[in-house]
């Protein structure tokens, strides 16, 4: 599995029948002096100076890490991550010229995303020749909502000639916690109804019915929705115009600062790392608890609202970096869903960290479960379906 981002490649191999990780790392800092890759645990950390910037390099330096592991002959497909399938990819799918020129011609809707997925597809084509190559999309999960979820109340022709709609992404992580909870509750998935909350640096919420996205949080870009680490989530449409007149920004300026200086680093004059935010708050800093406040409350507003085209709730569902390990915005959040029954069982809480999965509310109430999310694992077995 590759996730190539705009400087940085994660990999991981997997053993689809035990679904182990045999080996898993991240390449980094690709266009900068003295690129790395270096492996992560449960294989043994090594690392690698590269032999020069760029993904293709880097893709090479994984396979010269796989070689070293006697790894290369056992691999049978690559899974690649793509942000941006638009409305062409409603599923996972299989790379060839013509897929390559599709995720291309997504590019303006994921301008920081999409061409970099790119370079590292054609690296690994070229270090890993003869291998099938399938392109995985976090927005082909959410390809099953509505139009009265996925459109905007703005001229149909943006829609119709420019694709300006509702996407959404996290897709992979949304459809494996879900599946996993249906699992964990032993309901067949196509009888379930849950809300997932993918709580990472980026987070977003999805409306899941029998294992299909009916709504989520984000948009036409990942900028929609909930508070997030350095992203603001939603505003009023009208800011751009009120900032460009009145601090005489410029709309990528304004972008740039609504994508990487707002969300819980703007809000609490801080940090985005949520783990930081909690400490200060114990310690009186009034913009860390009010960053919490704002991140819960925006939850929880959209979780309730989630519940709409689900008609019913088996499970509300905690992933992500923050979702699996913050017992404090579980608890807060789960504080504004009282109305809805919800009973928080402080102690389940409590112990629910650090890659445990298991449930969180108390016998009686709606159930709130935390599930570890695994998107590696997820496209490569989407991957592994796809070829099969
Ligand atoms: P992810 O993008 O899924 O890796 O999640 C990153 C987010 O998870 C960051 O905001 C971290 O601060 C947060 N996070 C990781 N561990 C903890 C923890 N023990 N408590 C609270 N937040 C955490």
């Amino acid at each position: 599995m590759l996730n190539c981002g705009s400087s940085s490649i994660k990999f991981a191999v997997l053993n689809l029948e035990d679904k182990r990780t045999v080996l898993s790392g991240l390449a980094e800092r690709l266009f900068e002096a003295q690129p790395r890759l270096k492996t992560n645990p449960p294989g043994l950390t090594e690392e690698l100076e590269l032999s020069g910037p760029g993904h293709a390099r880097a893709v090479q330096g994984i396979l010269q890490l796989l070689e070293r592991q006697g790894l290369p002959g056992q691999v049978t497909q690559i899974g690649h991550r793509v942000v941006h399938g638009g409305e062409r990819f409603k599923q996972a799918t299989c790379i060839d010229d013509e897929v390559l020129a599709q995720i291309e011609a997504c590019g303006p809707l994921a301008p920081l995303h999409n061409p970099a997925n790119l370079l590292g597809i054609r690296a690994a084509m070229e270090a890993f020749p003869g291998l099938p190559q399938v392109a995985v999309f976090d927005t082909a999960f959410h390809q099953t909502m509505p139009p009265h979820a996925y459109r905007y109340a703005v001229p149909e022709d943006w829609y119709t000639r420019h694709g300006v709609r509702r996407y959404g992404f996290h897709g992979t992580s949304h459809a494996y916690v879900t599946q996993e909870a249906a699992r964990m509750l032993e309901i067949p998935v196509q009888n379930t109804c849950f809300v997932s909350a993918h709580l990472g640096n980026g987070c977003s919420i999805a409306a899941v019915k029998g294992g299909k996205s009916l709504d989520t949080s984000m948009g036409l870009t990942p900028l929609e929705g909930l508070v997030m680490g350095t992203r603001s989530g939603d505003l009023d449409p009208g800011l751009h115009a009120f900032l460009a007149e009145n601090l005489k920004l410029s709309l990528g300026e304004v972008n740039d600062v609504l994508n990487k200086k707002s969300g819980l680093l703007g809000l609490s004059g801080l940090s985005n790392d949520m783990r930081e935010l909690e400490r200060a708050a114990a310690d009186g800093h009034e913009g860390a608890q009010l960053a919490l406040e704002v991140f819960c409350y925006r939850l929880a507003r959209y979780a309730a609202a989630m519940c709409v085209p689900l008609g019913r709730l088996d499970a509300l569902i905690f992933t992500g970096g923050i979702g699996e390990n913050s017992a404090l915005v579980r608890a807060k959040t789960l504080g504004y869903l009282t109305w809805l029954g919800f009973v928080l069982d402080a102690d389940l809480n409590r112990v629910m960290i650090r890659g445990s999965s298991g449930l969180i509310t108390q016998p009686g109430s709606p159930l709130a479960l935390v599930i570890h999310t695994n998107e590696e694992l997820m496209i490569a077995l989407e991957a592994q379906e796809v070829l099969s």
